[in-house]
């Protein structure tokens, strides 16, 4: 779409926030996010909750097809499109205690979570979001938050206790378990489906130093390590939460030895609980070597960069029972990489209908990223694809969040049919002409399951 070059400096002329335009020098960076490069007709970046409500108008009057970004990350690409707007939040990055007495912290929409993290540290605080500094809040914090203390606080959106949520129709509303509590629901699971979060509020945790860090293991051995491991994260302290990644010898990793590499963070600073925990781990198999010590828990979070020359499917299946055939099946199929998450604990512990995260009783996340060339033809992608069809079987559903398709099949993944109908009902609620779609979309027309 084109301007009326009179519109944009209308509304420019009260708008608090930065406007970018094809000729601007900011526009490609602007345009391109971790996933994906777009070529969108504007980017804003608002300053104030009003002047997101004012971008909504804005976007709406033009009928521009709308992209929220917070970090970027979307593995899909929703945070840029062709032709259309992009609500950039970069601005709204504030990170604030608003209640020293219960940790009570404002997180602003477009902060991301390595300079959150850095911050709570300072005020000996934290929340478990992700294992990346650069992923935004926003969009991780709307569908679950599946990080480095899931075991022991559960899901990001398990410490959110209140959000400022601008809507389709550009009112600000707060959300919270006491006011518009059905958006609250939708918002902690249904992504970016119902608005524009603004601000978050979390309960905070008192955290200090951790224990972290990467043991890798001989990778011959991985059948019988992933069962050690299983059997150990079942009845292992709720402070260690762990991922464990069967990584043959790949192109996309400049042909490296394959390895069975075990990520943890034991989110405690007991010293002598520690030390047993990292024994413990070390037993699975024969360690090829390791590097777990004590140091901030900000410091766990990592940067992570796009592949270059490759395109990369996603998927990932939340397992309710990592049985010994599902581990088979993994050893039978390792062509790519599978990062194995431990989930559990206090994820556990949440009802299934509290949030519009499901899939509570789940003990593992298996996350598959496929490696391809940019140039693949479908039956090459299809072939790539069968060893995690195989794996996929034993899910019982599956994270929004690690998807970068998303038709019905994810969708019916992701959401069981109770939490599928609520979302479509608070869709045709909050945004019934569906201006928020650059997302795991919930159609307010969808046919209920
Ligand atoms: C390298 C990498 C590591 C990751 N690690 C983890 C991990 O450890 N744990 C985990 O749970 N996930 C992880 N993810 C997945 C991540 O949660 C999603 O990709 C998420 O969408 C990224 O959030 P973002 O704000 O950076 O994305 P963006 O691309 O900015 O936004 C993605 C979508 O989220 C929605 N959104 C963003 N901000 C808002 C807002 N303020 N209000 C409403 N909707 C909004 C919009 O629909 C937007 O299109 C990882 C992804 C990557 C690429």
């Amino acid at each position: 779409m084109t301007f009326d070059t009179s519109s944009v400096h209308a509304f420019q002329s009260h708008f608090d926030g930065d406007i970018i335009l094809p000729e601007s020098p900011e526009y490609e960076s602007a345009s391109t996010v971790f996933m994906a490069k777009g070529a969108p007709a504007i980017v804003v970046r608002p300053r104030t909750d009003v002047a997101v409500a004012e971008s909504v108008k804005f976007a709406k009057e033009h009928t521009l097809v709308i992209s929220v970004r917070s970090g970027g990350h979307s593995g899909a690409g929703h945070s840029t499109n062709d032709s259309g707007i992009i609500i950039d939040l970069m601005h709204l990055n504030k990170v604030e205690v608003i209640d020293t007495a219960k940790n009570t912290v404002r997180i602003e929409g477009g902060a991301h979570w390595g300079p959150t993290a850095d911050q709570l540290q300072k005020l000996g605080l934290a929340i478990s979001s992700g294992d990346t500094n650069t992923v935004g809040v926003g969009g991780l914090a709307t569908a679950g938050g599946i990080g480095w203390m899931v075991r022991k606080y559960g899901l990001t959106i398990d410490s959110l206790v209140g959000a400022t949520v601008v809507t389709a129709s550009g009112e600000i509303l707060q959300a919270s378990k006491t006011t518009n509590p059905d958006l609250f629901w939708g918002i902690r699971g249904g992504g970016g489906n119902f608005g524009i979060v603004t601000s978050f509020e979390f309960e905070a945790h008192p955290i200090g130093e951790v224990y972290a860090g990467s043991i890798v293991y001989d990778f011959a051995e991985r059948g019988e390590i992933l069962k050690k491991w299983r059997d150990y994260m079942r009845t292992a302290s709720e402070d260690l939460s762990t991922m464990i990644m069967p990584m043959p010898s790949m192109p996309a990793f400049g042909g490296q030895p394959a390895a069975l590499v075990l990520l943890a963070c034991y989110a405690s600073d007991n010293q002598e609980e520690a030390t047993k925990v990292i024994a413990a781990l070390k037993d699975f198999g024969t360690v090829l070597s390791d590097d777990i010590q004590k140091k901030p828990y900000a410091e766990v979070l990592e940067d992570a960069h796009p592949p270059q020359g490759f395109q990369v499917l996603v998927n990932d299946a939340l397992i309710s029972d990592f049985s010994d055939e599902l581990i088979d099946t993994i050893v039978k199929n390792d062509t790519q990489m599978l990062q194995i998450r431990s989930v559990g604990g206090a994820m556990n512990r949440v009802s299934k209908d509290a949030t519009a995260f499901a899939h509570r009783a789940s003990e593992a996340l298996i996350i598959a990223p496929v490696f391809m060339s940019p140039a693949a033809s479908q039956s090459e992608i299809d072939s790539a694809l069968e060893p995690w069809r195989a794996i996929a079987k034993f899910g019982q559903g599956a994270y929004i969040n690690f998807f970068n398709e998303w038709t019905s099949v994810e969708s019916t993944a992701a959401y069981p049919p109770a939490t599928f109908n609520k979302l479509v009902a608070l869709k045709r609620q909050y945004d019934p002409e569906n201006i928020f779609h650059r997302n795991y979309n919930i159609a307010p027309d969808s046919e209920l399951r």
